[in-house]
Order: structure tokens, then C-alpha cells, then sequence
């Protein structure tokens, strides 16, 4: 069904369906390595080009064609490329551009793995990388007042929710002659377009809302179709960057029920950041959804919602930090996020424990901070469960 005029979760149910001749409801799962051919002639014109045919599913795949279709569908992208994993989205995006002599721009709060990436791979093959602060305005004029040829950020950022504004790092990227890139997370695909904002790229990690639901991994690429065809495909082809049809398939299940779970998730999260922040053990809460986000106006121009992911600091020490998770009954530990069950995590001692620690107090992830994936339980259960571990902490 070709239709542009659905609203956003009608195309994500009905638009693009390829169906087989023996009309399943559900899109099939095409669990093939390879394709045959009628002839020898068509393979040959297949792979000249001629002929549009599946030659193999590192190259190509019916399933994997659907979510790719429904991504692009649903960012508004001109194309988009799944891959295996965030992180193999996030590496071929930049990898597949940038050469050996290049200059790369990145926020200094980035997720883990990135930060590695910007820090340490891409030197290696010859690439200067710079780092600048969220928030240093000037830092940011200067970087990008030399040619470069990619910015890479992430906002919200992960773990302490800090705000960038899409829009004017568009801007000074573009006067650099740079395509900024945002890995757009911590917003999901509901709570934030930044291609509408002028960015034009855009990372997913489909493990987190997209799946939501904590089974496969997964990663996108979206932006304009020159660029993914002729920069990303062949980067992600040959080196074997794709995501299997099964993961895709999931993927699209994920795709189905994206906008209802995601606004769900939204929601709790701020009832639950309403709760925390009036709590006497609570020292300093970060949510983009309450109006003392230091960052709130621009979040009400550049995001729908406030997202599902809720950073805090507790009064107290790394010991009481980790009191309070256990005493946790219902929310429970992994560095997973995004998905439908409400997850918690020490990044100090977790997701962040590489990061030096001079770095992390610049990022003020301090020891008793918690990073809350808020998921779609009941908020008053979610409230009773925290109500009674901040409780019991100091017991
Ligand atoms: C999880 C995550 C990634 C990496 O995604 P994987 O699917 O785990 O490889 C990248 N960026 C952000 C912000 C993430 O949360």
C-alpha cells in the first residue's frame, strides 16, 4: 500500500507492505542468504544492474528493504541503511565518510562506545578529532571555524540528559562544509526530528525504543539518498555491516506499536521525574520534560516529549547509590534503556566506568548518580517501588 497522506502509526502498520503471493497479515520473514535466478542471463544482468533482483542478503533483503522503507517512512529521510548493531550504525556512518586527513567534531558527551570511536579509532586512519563541551558556545564557534568534515552529537545526552541545540550546530557545521550527524537515541524517533532541525544524518540504535522490548539488536542510518548510496551502501556492503532478517523482522513488530509505547513511556517518565524531584533525598534531577530543565525552552522547540530517560543524583555516596538500587523490588538493574520494562543503572561504575574520572566530574557523573529508562508499568507502581527503596536506604 503506497499512501503519503496516513498518519504516522497508520504507516507504520500499512505503508510499503510487500506481501507473497499467499497474503499473510503479518509480513513474511525472508531467512535467506542468497536468491536464485530464472537464468544465467539474469544473474548476469542482475549484477550489471539491469535487472532488479535480490543477489544476497548482505547486499540486500526483503525484510530488511521494509524496515529500511519504514524508518526513512517514519523520520521523514530521504534513505536510510540498517545495520547490525547502534554501534555499527555510528561507526559506518562515520567511517564510510570521513578519509585520512579529515577533521571530525563530536560533543564531549557522547555514549561509551562513540566516545572510543571519535577519541581513539579514527585517529588511528589518520583523522584529527576534536572534542568540545556541551555547552561551550565559543568552543564550539572555533572548532567548526576550520574546514571539517563531520560533527557528531548526541541529545539528550547519555546519562545526564544535557541539551544541544540542533539547529545552530546545523548552522556552524555547515558553514565548516561538515553533514552533522545526530545520534538521536535518548529522544527516540517520536520525541525528536532532527533532520527537520537541519541535521543531515541521523544514528539509531533500533535495540533501544525501536525494539523496546529488549530482544535483538540493531542499528539505522538515515539521510539524503545520494549520500547513503553512493558514501554509506558500499561502505556497509562490503564490509558486512548488515542486520539479519530476523532482527528486521522484529524490528518492524518493534515499528508497529513504536508511537503508542513511546508517548506511554514519555508520560510515566514525567509523573515519575515529578515525583523524584520532590523528594528530600534527591539532591539534583535531570528530566527534558520538566520546566526546570535548565535547557526547557529550546527542548519545547526542538522535542515533542520529554522522553523516557530520567537522570538523578542521590544525597549521598556511591554505598548509598548502590543500597537504593537493590532495595529496588520492581525496577531492575541492566544498562539497557529504552525498553518497555523501567530499568536502572550506576553509570559511574557502569556504562561510564572507562570514562577517566576527571572527565566523568566534567560530565557531572558524579558517584550517586542513577540513570532511570523509565518503561510502560504503572506509574503508581513505578512511584511505590521508588518510594520504598529511598526509603529503605537509609535503614
Ligand atoms: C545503545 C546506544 C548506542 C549503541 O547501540 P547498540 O545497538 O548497543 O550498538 C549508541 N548511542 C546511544 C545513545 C545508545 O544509547
Amino acid at each position: 500500500m503506497k499512501s503519503h497522506n496516513f498518519g504516522l502509526t497508520t504507516s507504520l502498520l500499512h505503508a510499503d507492505t510487500y506481501r507473497t503471493p499467499h497474503g499473510e497479515t503479518s509480513e513474511a520473514i525472508f531467512l535467506t542468504s542468497g536468491f536464485v535466478y530464472d537464468s544465467a542471463e539474469q544473474a548476469a544482468a542482475t549484477f550489471m544492474g539491469e535487472e532488479n533482483h535480490f543477489q544476497y542478503s548482505r547486499f540486500g533483503n526483503p525484510t530488511t528493504d521494509a524496515l529500511q522503507d519504514r524508518l526513512a517512512r517514519l523520520e521523514g529521510a530521504e534513505a536510510c541503511i540498517v545495520t547490525s548493531t547502534g554501534m555499527g550504525a555510528i561507526s559506518s556512518a562515520l567511517l564510510a565518510h570521513a578519509k585520512s586527513g579529515d577533521r571530525v567534531v563530536a560533543s564531549r558527551a557522547l555514549f561509551g562506545s562513540c566516545h572510543w570511536i571519535i577519541a581513539t579509532l579514527l585517529p588511528r586512519y589518520g583523522i584529527e578529532t576534536v572534542f568540545v563541551d556541551v555547552h561551550d558556545e565559543a568552543g564550539w564557534e572555533e572548532a567548526l571555524s576550520v574546514p571539517t568534515s563531520a560533527v557528531l552529537i548526541e541529545t539528550p545526552s547519555n546519562p545526564m540528559l544535557d541539551i544541544i541545540d540542533v539547529r545552530k550546530i546545523a548552522d556552524l557545521s555547515h558553514r565548516a562544509g561538515a553533514l552533522l550527524m545526530v545520534d538521536n537515541v535518548f529522544a527516540s524517533p517520536i520525541g525528536q526530528k532532527p533532520l527537520s532541525l537541519g541535521a543531515d544524518v541521523v544514528l539509531y540504535s533500533c535495540t533501544k525504543h525501536i525494539d523496546g522490548q529488549g530482544r535483538v539488536l540493531g542499528g539505522a542510518i538515515l539521510g539524503k539518498a545520494d549520500w547513503i548510496k553512493d558514501v554509506v551502501q558500499p561502505f556497509t556492503r562490503n564490509t558486512g555491516n548488515s542486520l539479519s532478517p530476523f532482527n528486521a523482522w522484529v524490528l518492524l513488530k518493534g515499528l508497529e506499536t513504536l508511537p503508542l509505547r513511546d508517548r506511554a513511556m514519555a508520560s510515566n517518565a514525567a509523573m515519575v521525574a515529578d515525583f523524584l524531584a520532590g523528594h528530600k533525598a534527591i539532591r539534583k534531577l535531570h528530566y527534558p520534560g520538566r520546566a526546570d530543565h535548565p535547557a526547557a525552552s529550546l527542548i519545547r522547540q526542538q522535542m515533542s516529549h520529554g522522553g523516557s530517560l530520567i537522570a538523578f543524583e542521590l544525597r549521598g555516596d556511591q554505598e548509598k547509590a548502590f543500597r537504593f538500587m537493590n532495595a529496588l523490588k520492581l525496577i531492575t538493574i541492566s544498562n539497557n534503556l529504552g525498553d518497555s520494562r523501567s530499568l536502572i543503572t550506576h553509570p559511574a561504575s557502569t556504562t561510564h566506568m572507562r570514562v577517566p574520572a576527571e572527565e566523568r566530574a566534567r560530565l557531572g557523573i558524579t558517584e550517586a548518580v542513577l540513570r532511570l529508562s523509565i518503561g510502560l508499568e504503572e506509574s503508581e507502581d513505578l512511584i511505590a517501588d521508588l518510594a520504598q527503596a529511598l526509603e529503605e536506604m537509609d535503614h
